[in-house]
């Protein structure tokens, strides 16, 4: 998994008991970077009967999972050709990405297993709570019944194995089915507001972006920049009551995850993206004049 996400994804792959190996992220998109999979696979790992294991640790590669970081989307081509190859599980992590595409297709389809989070601050909330995908039935199936506490059938009160309560109730499902009919509005509003920024921002100081490839329609989640000098930026802002946000500390910087296998390159572009990033105004409800006071903002800090 990559080594830039929510903690969210590592603490999924924590709570099974397994380990997360964290990979750089390619310097462009913020996303897995696939040359530094492929090489760990064909070069630190070998396959055998039941698997593909990590050569130094004996450990077994279990699955890969990929994370749609702000609803941007790596080469899923490759990737599942990789995976393919390996014939490791694809999971996708499109908490970000409800109504991202990749060549046409939705993001969370594109895996063997796609999950999606209605949290408050997703494109489309339940408040909490989240959904999974699969294209397997059996998969499905399994998913439905570690979530509703492994019962075998609806009336005996027998469990079958050590389940969770991880269901989405029906108040909340509701409130989804109401939200999803919003979503293609949210998107384009989203769409809009990031290409009005990208418009207004490009050439503005040092100022960069997240690069959003040809085949891919990002959801446009949550806008970010980079700068060389994010702190200073944040805090002018901040006073001119503009709310800003950090981008998240890489996983391989947390306590619980900085002893993981940690695959990068010569360069640390996770560490290089978290010091640079910051996240500006783009919810839904954002209007033109406040979008246009922080454009004006960002370019009086830069004169
Ligand atoms: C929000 C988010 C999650 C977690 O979703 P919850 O519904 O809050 O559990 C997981 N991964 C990523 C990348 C996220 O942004």
């Amino acid at each position: 998994m990559p080594n830039v996400t929510f903690v969210a994804s590592a603490n999924a792959v924590a709570y099974l008991g397994a380990e997360p190996v964290l990979f750089d992220i390619d310097q462009k998109t913020w996303q897995l970077d696939l040359d530094l999979l492929e090489t760990f696979l064909s070069q630190d790992c070998y396959s055998a009967k039941g698997g593909v294991y990590h050569s130094k640790s004996g450990a077994r590669v279990a699955a890969v999972m990929a994370v749609h970081v702000q609803g941007n989307v790596c080469d899923m081509d490759r990737l599942c050709r990789l995976c393919d190859k390996y014939e490791l599980p694809l999971l996708e992590d499109a908490a970000e990405a409800l109504g991202s595409k990749y060549n046409g297709k939705y993001t969370g389809t594109l895996g063997d297993i796609g999950c999606f989070s209605f949290n408050g601050n997703k494109i489309i909330s339940t408040g909490g709570g989240g959904m999974l995908i699969a294209r397997d039935d059996n998969l499905q199936k399994r998913a439905k019944h570690l979530a509703t506490t492994a019962k075998t059938d609806p009336m005996t009160y027998f469990h079958d194995e050590v389940g969770y309560n991880y269901r989405l109730v029906n108040v909340l499902s509701a409130i989804g089915l109401a939200q999803l009919e919003k979503l293609d509005a949210f998107v384009e509003k989203k769409r809009q507001i990031a290409e009005t920024y990208r418009h207004s921002l490009r050439g503005v100081g040092d100022i960069g972006f997240q690069k959003i490839e040809d085949n891919v329609e990002s959801n446009e989640w949550l806008f970010t920049i980079t700068t060389e000098g994010a702190q200073n930026l944040m805090d002018y802002l901040t006073a001119r009551e503009i709310m800003v946000r950090p981008f998240w500390v890489p996983m391989n910087m947390l306590p619980m995850y900085s002893n993981c296998l940690y695959v990068s390159g010569s360069h640390n572009i996770s560490n290089e993206v978290h010091s640079t990033a910051l996240s500006i105004p783009c919810s839904t409800s954002l209007d033109t004049r406040d979008q246009d006071y922080v454009i004006r903002s960002i370019t009086d800090y830069y004169k």
